[in-house]
């Protein structure tokens, strides 16, 4: 597993990578995990460490930042290089409704957290030499762990929204938790994945692993569907980066209608179902 990792990482372009082959860390461990950051970053003085802004990579970033004593961006949306070489993190404020730019004051490592989905996994590329693979062991230690894993369970019906390609999205305009069986039919039709609003999530429609936007999943696919979403700053916080927007909506004022490159005005009741079934056809 630990050479499927080296590759895809030598796939990206990098220039040096770091391994630890050992079974202690099959599974994760916040505090195992930790330490052995604390390690590498003491023995390698990487000038940032970088996480995705899930649920591990926000533990261990807040875990790491405390232990090293340095600053920590958390859930960023950007990250860019400054002219002085430090980085800039730039991450929502005010429930959204703002966006701060925050620097370190020297710190080393740099730490933050950026969403998953914010930035398009490059595809596949081998350029120059290739890199060089250090292969490290950790000391173990054990009297230092205070937490471990009891089971790993999966969430009931897990989504890899992230990841799609294709999301098929549906907010409170869908009328009932009914209408997200027509948005499965499209999804599945096309190849990708269910999505949802917040509203819709709140009305117990569809679980929260569907949810798209600020308090939900950050998605860039190629093809965005919003069917019945009015188009909050919240719910664009986590789709404006979709290479193509489709929004269906009936009223012409949606905000959803600004961000989007087709807008189809009308009942998605009427819409939907015909577009399902050509689909469905074009497949067969
Ligand atoms: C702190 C905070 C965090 C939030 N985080 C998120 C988040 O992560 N994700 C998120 O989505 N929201 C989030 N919200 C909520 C957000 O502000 C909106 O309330 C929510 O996105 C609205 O969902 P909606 O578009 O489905 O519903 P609505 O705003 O009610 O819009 C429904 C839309 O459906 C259209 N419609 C109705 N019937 C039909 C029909 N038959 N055919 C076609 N169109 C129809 C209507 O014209 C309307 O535009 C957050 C809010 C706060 C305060």
């Amino acid at each position: 597993m630990i050479e499927e990792a080296i590759l895809e990482a030598a796939s990206c372009g990098v220039d040096k990578i770091v391994a630890i082959d050992d079974q202690a860390y099959m599974d994760y461990q916040a505090d195992r995990y930790t330490e052995a950051l604390r390690v590498l970053v003491e023995r390698h003085h990487p000038s940032a460490v970088l996480f995705s802004a899930d649920l591990q990579g926000r533990e261990l970033a807040a875990a790491l930042s405390a232990q090293l004593q340095v600053g920590l961006a958390q859930d960023c949306i950007a990250v860019e290089a400054s002219s002085s070489g430090n980085l800039l993190f730039t991450r929502p404020i005010s429930e959204g409704k703002q966006m701060a730019t925050q620097m370190s004051a020297g710190d080393c490592p740099q730490i933050g957290t950026v969403r998953p989905g914010i930035y398009r996994r490059p595809a596949p590329f081998f350029d120059g030499p290739p890199p060089a693979v250090i292969r490290e062991t950790v000391p173990q230690f054990s009297s230092r762990l205070r937490a471990g894993q009891v089971v790993r369970a999966l969430e009931q019906g897990e989504v890899d929204l992230e990841g799609a390609d294709i999301i098929v999205a549906g907010g409170r305009g869908l009328g009932s938790a009914k209408g997200f069986e027509l948005l499965r039919a499209a999804a599945e039709a096309l190849g990708g994945q269910v999505g949802a609003s917040r509203a819709a999530v709140d009305l117990g429609w569809i679980s929260h692993a569907h949810q798209v936007g600020q308090t939900g999943k950050t998605v860039a696919p190629r093809l965005y569907i919003a069917c019945g979403i009015s188009g909050a700053m919240q719910h664009l916080a986590g789709m404006s980066g979709s290479d193509v927007i489709v929004a269906i909506n009936r009223d012409p004022g949606a905000p959803m209608f600004q961000v989007a490159d087709y807008a189809v005005e009308g009942d998605l009741y009427d819409i939907l179902p015909p577009l399902v079934e050509a689909l469905k056809l074009r497949k067969a």
